[in-house]
């Protein structure tokens, strides 16, 4: 009897979280963005779920919780609720690069997550300020041999894009820049532009506005094309250093254990955004990456995640990075 009576609680229980999930979402959803308002973080996160909430029927409260690169949004985004209420903006830095800088980190990328889908690749532009002592990445180089130990690059904290993207390009460039940890390049393009910092790598949905506006140089993209977003932006290639290739990706996850149909309909508000013409052209202005249909399932995105996770691992050793 008492065996019954535990079986139907568990039964009665699961169709009640199935009933709930039915109707998710019936309050706002909050998204944890890892880094302050204004950077490129936080602005893929704005533009996809400005037509994610929509779809949902519920609005998507982006809060801002920076610090350590990003670890500290996303660990706590990872210990929530997994309810579907809760959801987080991650990226090529907090499930990719972090776990070769954080020996402690307190969430693993590949198995503490459930994936809902990638929003928006996001091309690495090398970038100083707009009085900095070089008209071009050639000469750039030169200034960095000469007088590198009086630079200052900023980052949004190690193991942040812009820190692993950054530290990359100093290896292979053999700078030794003051390292400046922001949290996160929003405020750093502010200093960039203030002229109290050098020059940083920064995903192009941050910066490419204030190099249209001639706030700020742009040196090189690290892409193998140039950006349609910034035609006059040469690529590293054509700037004479072909070997700096890198991109950076933003992806949506929820926490692991979030019922299924709770992620697959979320994945559904994310694919109708990435699908809605506004929605894209927003992303691409600003030079954003639209993903392809087969890279914007859960599926693409933990495969992803993994192969990141093996491909930063190294990448950052042999550059030297140091780990927290
Ligand atoms: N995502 C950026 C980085 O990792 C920081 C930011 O969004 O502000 O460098």
């Amino acid at each position: 009897m008492k065996k019954i009576a535990l079986a139907l609680t568990a039964v009665l229980g699961l169709a009640a979280s199935g009933a709930q999930a039915q109707n998710y979402p019936t309050r706002p959803i909050t998204m944890i963005v890892p880094f302050a308002a204004g950077g490129p973080t936080d602005v893929v996160a704005r533009i996809v779920t400005d037509h994610m909430s929509r779809t949902l029927g519920q609005q998507i409260v982006i809060e801002n919780v920076a610090g350590a690169g990003g670890t500290t949004g996303i660990t706590r985004a990872a210990q929530s609720q997994p309810d579907g209420y809760t959801i987080m903006m991650g990226h090529m830095g907090t499930h990719g690069a972090a776990p070769a800088l954080y020996p402690n980190l307190r969430y693993d990328p590949t198995k503490d997550f459930a994936p809902i889908g990638l929003a928006a690749g996001t091309p690495i532009l090398i970038v100083a300020r707009k009085d900095f002592p070089a008209k071009d990445l050639k000469g750039f180089l030169d200034h960095m041999k000469a007088n590198g130990d009086k630079v200052n690059m900023a980052h949004a904290g190690v193991g942040s894009v812009s820190h692993s993207t950054g530290i990359l390009f100093n290896s292979i460039i053999g700078a030794k820049p003051t390292m400046v940890a922001y949290r996160g390049t929003g405020p750093a393009l502010n200093d960039l532009m203030a002229n109290t910092v050098d020059y940083m790598t920064d995903q192009i949905v941050n910066v490419a506005p204030q190099i249209q506006g001639g706030n700020i140089k742009a040196y090189a993209i690290a892409t193998p094309e140039r950006s349609p977003a910034l035609p006059d932006v040469p690529t590293t290639k054509e700037a004479g250093l072909g070997d700096y290739q890198v991109s950076a990706w933003n992806a949506v996850f929820a926490p692991k254990g979030t019922p299924p149909d709770v992620v697959a309909k979320l994945n559904d508000a994310l694919v109708k955004a990435l699908s809605d013409e506004n929605t894209r052209k927003r992303l691409q202005d600003l030079g954003g990456v639209i993903p392809a249909p087969e890279e914007r399932t859960p599926e693409s995105l933990q495969k992803l995640v993994e192969s990141e996770v093996a491909r930063w691992t190294p990448v950052l050793q042999a550059a030297g990075a140091k780990a927290e």
